[in-house]
């Protein structure tokens, strides 16, 4: 987070202790409408968030408008990163969400640099950009217009019903860059998704917005990901998945089991202890004191399991191993090969962790993973 910016000498007596009189901090906001979440307005200094280091992702650019997600998945990769910020990274990342209030001026003037690529910029790849705060501060359709007016391609990746929202800026961006939009839906048991999920949409109404995006004339892709071991991965729950991802009109499907990273891990297990404790043994095998990965034979069995059925779903088998598209309307696919490179769950190492205390030097922005 970049915190240092302009100066705010007010005092706030709602603040978090410790972030009463930060630099680059605005204030504290809640209100009725969102009861139980807690917003901490921030002035970013800047925006555009560089992908660290040799990073396998297929872009080196992000913009994260939000930290923090109210979304809520027990498994989330970012949990802990808000740990950074002193805050914790079970119930305080689902609720106190730090919003950047300026983003949208701070993108546009980074655009405007001379020494700016146009490379793409991936949104969504650190906390959900349409979670709720976003019904709030309306962040989104100006930072795609800025991607737009500037040239800029574009991804988006939301669990996040509210993108529909946006259909027409994004129809209007994507007649004038590269856009690609991509839905998150894992979860096709609706107490499962409940449990594990409990501030994100359903699914059906994801599918449903799935179904509008590609209405509107996109190629949506859906990541089934993550696919969690002894719990989504039997055959009639991705078959059925797949049916229904196909109804609702997505173009291709990419698929990967469940990694657990060190700061989620304790919070997955502890999920896992109150609503399925039987599994619990299996999960300890599976993913062992700093394993963040399945073992590659458990990664290997899925892919004999998945692979057959995206294709007789004709969701062209894209493993996570394996680069997703980046389409844009109209453009034709990338071809795919298994030669293609790992990238997904294989990401560096976050950057080395500041002090845990605001104003020091400034915490990491997530490396971006892709669930
Ligand atoms: S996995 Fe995505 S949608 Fe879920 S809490 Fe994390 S950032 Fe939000």
């Amino acid at each position: 987070m970049r915190w240092q910016g302009q100066r705010i000498d007010e005092t706030d007596a709602q603040a978090l202790p410790g972030m009463e009189n930060r630099t680059g901090f605005l204030r504290t906001v809640t209100t009725p409408e969102f009861a139980g979440m807690t917003f901490h307005e921030v002035l970013a200094k800047s925006a555009l968030n560089h992908v660290p280091g040799p990073s396998k992702m297929p872009f080196n650019w992000t913009v994260n408008p939000y930290r923090g997600c109210s979304h809520a998945c027990v498994y989330c990769f970012a949990r802990g990163t808000h740990t950074y910020l002193d805050l914790d990274a079970g119930r305080d990342f689902d609720s106190q969400i730090v919003v950047k209030v300026n983003v949208v001026e701070t993108v546009e003037k980074e655009l405007r640099r001379g020494s700016w690529k146009h490379e793409t910029v991936a949104l969504g790849t650190n906390t959900d950009p349409y979670q709720r705060a976003e019904g709030r501060y309306r962040l989104m359709p100006g930072i795609i217009g800025a991607l737009a007016d500037s040239g800029t391609p574009f991804s988006v990746l939301t669990k996040g019903t509210l993108i529909r929202r946006d259909i027409p800026v994004l129809v209007d961006a994507a007649a004038r860059v590269p856009v690609d939009v991509q839905l998150s839906i894992a979860m096709f048991d609706e107490t499962l998704r409940e449990a594990i999920e409990h501030g994100a949409p359903s699914t059906q109404a994801r599918l449903d917005t799935v179904r509008a995006l590609s209405d509107a004339g996109f190629r949506v892709g859906v990541f089934l990901m993550p696919i969690l071991p002894h719990l989504t991965d039997s055959v009639d729950a991705i078959d059925g998945a797949l049916r229904r991802i196909k109804e609702a009109g997505a173009d291709h499907v990419i698929y990967g089991a469940l990694h657990l990273r060190a700061g989620v891990k304790p919070w997955f297990l502890q999920w896992l202890s109150q609503h399925r404790p039987d599994l619990l043994s299996s999960y300890r095998v599976l993913y062992p004191g700093s394993a963040a990965e399945a073992p590659k034979d458990y990664r290997r069995w899925l892919a004999r399991r998945v692979k057959p059925l995206i294709r007789m779903h004709g969701l062209e088998a894209r493993h996570s191993d394996d680069r997703p598209l980046r389409r844009s309307m109209g453009a034709p696919a990338e071809p795919v090969t298994s030669a293609t490179p790992l990238w997904l769950f294989e990401q560096p190492a976050a950057e080395p962790a500041a002090p845990s205390r605001f104003g020091a030097p400034r915490a990491p922005e997530p490396v971006p993973t892709l669930f």
